[in-house]
């Protein structure tokens, strides 16, 4: 069944905003790599990767309901950070943001009783917890060592095990 018009922009504009997700950790990417930590770099790389999926599952949801889909302009994401703290916490500040804009789309599919909609925000809600666990996760090592070198690598090695899953 095609969604409503308000479903289909608000897909459509999810979408939008997680291909801009994508730009947003692939450019805390390049920033680590700059700073010379790889693995923080290496865990960007693949949470980038991930943000497009999850923008394709907008884009296949809109596609097997027959509903228009308008990929738009990507606005740039910030290229600067003070440090790898400030990095992880704006990337938790940010998933917290996507996590309430999940659960007003949320809102609105079962306002408009659009059962399917509601169907794959479930799984953008579960995903959500796990985005906000991720990277608090992280946010709160960094708390943790302070301005230790040694322990930013140990951090840095481990962070780098993360593969594409
Ligand atoms: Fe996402
Ligand atoms: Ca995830």
């Amino acid at each position: 069944m095609v969604p409503n018009k308000k479903i289909e922009a608000m897909f459509n504009k999810q979408m939008n905003a997680e291909f801009y997700n994508s730009h947003l950790y692939l450019a805390m990417a390049g920033w680590f790599e700059g700073q010379g930590l790889p693995g923080f770099a290496q865990w960007m790389e693949v949470q980038a990767e991930e943000e497009r999926e999850h923008a394709m599952k907008f884009y296949n949801h809109l596609k097997e309901r027959r509903a228009n889909i308008l990929v738009g302009e990507v606005p740039p994401a910030p290229t600067k950070y003070k440090n790898a703290l400030d990095a992880f916490q704006a990337a938790f500040d940010h998933e917290v943001f996507v996590s309430k804009e999940i659960n007003k789309m949320m809102e609105a599919a079962l306002a408009e009783k659009d059962f399917a909609a509601v169907e794959l925000l479930r799984w953008f809600v579960t995903e959500q917890v796990e985005e906000e666990a991720q990277t608090d996760a992280v946010v709160q090592q960094l708390k943790m060592i302070g301005p230790s070198l040694g322990s930013l690598m140990y951090i840095d090695r481990h962070l780098g095990k993360r593969k594409a899953d």
